[in-house]
């Protein structure tokens, strides 16, 4: 089958501020081609596949759109003829006769709202919960006429919005084989993801400061104002900034810390790096919530603390360092290969069928069914 990608407006691929969304667009390629599908994506202008992926890029040049979650919940967010947004959706619309689904990874307000006016099934992956009014609205009213388009990574990103009808939940999966593992810890905190307030990094290093141990942070710095009020307030003894990294160069550096901690003040959607530091054998302490109170399996993978509670993470930090690393990464694997998941993402976008798509030579049995307007 072919499918085309729209991906997020917020940046480029490759260059940080997408975060999950960068990372796990070129796991969904790696899934999709290795299961033969043919992929094309449509992206801003300057974005970078990585040379091992196999897809189609369609750079489109405009406004680049504003990230929602650093903006209040009813923040209208504007778009017009400029913005790379609806230029990417009209690239859609020009290129979905060629294709056999569209996959949108934005969080965005008009791919939702457009979807019953495209005869080419579109499909949203939504990896942020409910953030912003204008998408929630738009989610829910799809969700009555088509729950079976819309996706999330976990329940509790899910749970978030008022639906009427369920929805998929898909989690992520990795290509496992280029993750690599370290027996020993290095008595280093590994912290991972972009520096914005949402993150609750300074959560992370007071929990380093009681443990007494370096706190290694990776990440894209969103918000510089909120980097510089933490490099003021904490000791640069504990902080080990190392910047934002090229994603296979994280993972080798990862490898090497005794936990990773996560501390965020939003309901995180997912967690990628939770996942990923458990796919390379570090157990993880986080918060009891969202994404990652899904992913660590408590007193297996790692401990899930009560939200805030900055004395308990730290003893926890203690407990989580003699932990078996090779069963660690055992459980990741076992939960997070790619083949399951694109199975999943197959069996959600209807891409396992066995008739033709409509781009082989015989005639396609079961065209998409337009959506009724609601
Ligand atoms: N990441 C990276 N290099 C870095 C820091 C982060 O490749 O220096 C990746 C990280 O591996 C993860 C993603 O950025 O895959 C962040 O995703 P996550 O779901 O943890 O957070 P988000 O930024 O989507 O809120």
């Amino acid at each position: 089958m072919k499918v085309l990608i729209v991906t997020t407006p917020v940046k480029p691929i490759g260059q940080g501020e997408g975060g999950g969304v960068d990372v796990s667009l070129h796991h969904i390629i790696r899934a999709l081609t290795h299961r033969q599908h043919q992929v094309s994506v449509i992206a801003p202008k300057g974005s970078q596949l990585d040379a091992d992926v196999d897809a189609k890029l369609i750079p489109i040049d405009g406004e680049l759109q504003q990230s929602c979650q650093v903006h209040a919940p009813n923040t209208r967010f504007f778009c017009d003829d400029d913005c790379v947004l609806s230029r990417m959706w009209s690239a859609a619309l020009a290129h979905q006769d060629d294709v056999d689904c569209i996959l949108n990874l934005a969080y965005d307000w008009l791919p939702i709202w457009l979807t019953p006016f495209l005869p080419t099934p579109v499909f949203h992956l939504i990896s942020m919960a409910n953030e912003n009014q204008q998408v929630a609205n738009a989610l829910q009213r799809l969700n009555h006429t088509a729950p079976e388009r819309i996706a999330f990574r976990t329940h509790a990103a899910a749970n978030t919005f008022s639906f009427s009808h369920p929805v998929t939940t898909l989690a992520n999966g990795y290509p496992l084989a280029q993750f690599p593992f370290s027996p020993d810890g290095d008595g280093s905190i590994a912290w991972v993801g972009r520096i914005s307030p949402e993150k609750g990094l300074e959560d992370a290093i007071r929990i380093a400061v009681r443990a007494d141990m370096p706190l290694k942070i990776w990440g894209f710095e969103q918000d510089s104002d909120y980097r510089q009020a933490l490099t003021r307030e904490f000791p640069p003894s504990i902080l080990q900034w190392q910047g934002f990294v090229p994603h296979q160069t994280l993972l080798q550096q990862l490898q090497h810390c005794s936990a990773l901690l996560m501390t965020p003040k939003w309901v995180e959607a997912f967690g990628n790096c939770v996942a990923e530091a458990i796919c390379c054998g570090v157990p993880v302490v986080a918060y009891n919530a969202g994404g990652p109170a899904e992913i660590v399996e408590n007193g297996t993978t790692g401990f899930l603390i009560r939200p805030g509670d900055l004395d308990q993470a730290a003893a926890a930090l203690s407990h989580v360092c003699q932990m078996n690393r090779t069963e660690v990464r055992r459980q990741g694997h076992q939960r997070f290969s790619l083949e399951a998941y694109a199975e999943r993402l197959e069996i959600w976008m209807g891409l396992q069928r066995t008739t033709h798509s409509r781009h082989s030579t015989s005639k396609r049995q079961d065209p998409p069914r337009p959506l009724a307007l609601g």
